[in-house]
């Protein structure tokens, strides 16, 4: 009974590194290294430090898309969401896009 206490024990300090990075919801290939590293703490020791290290400080995945996700710019006169990759202009201080841009560029220049 004690012996199989300890060898959870062990499996549980063994995954800890992995645990973790999963609960903070670092991305797919900061995970792997993570699990690499833990795999050659079994052998080397050091290599599980590291992982452990590692598990705590990459970045939240989750928490970079939200960020950007609310970041969306819309056009300041028609409202329209501007998409990824359209760079907005700008008139009088606001963000908007091509086709109020290129309506409202005279007027605001007279
Ligand atoms: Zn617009």
């Amino acid at each position: 009974m004690a012996l199989l206490v300890v060898c959870a024990g062990i499996f549980l300090l063994i995954a800890l590194p992995h645990v973790i990075a999963k609960s903070r919801n670092v991305s797919s290939k900061n995970l792997s290294t993570v699990d690499i590293l833990t795999a050659l703490g079994i052998f080397l020791g050091i290599t599980w430090f590291v992982a452990i290290i590692l598990a705590c400080t990459y970045p939240e995945e989750q928490a970079q898309q939200q960020a950007t996700a609310t970041s969306a710019v819309t056009c300041g006169n028609c409202g329209r969401s501007l998409g990824k990759l359209e760079t907005p202009n700008v008139i009088r201080g606001h963000n908007v896009c091509y086709q109020c841009y290129t309506l409202l560029k005279d007027q605001v220049q007279q």
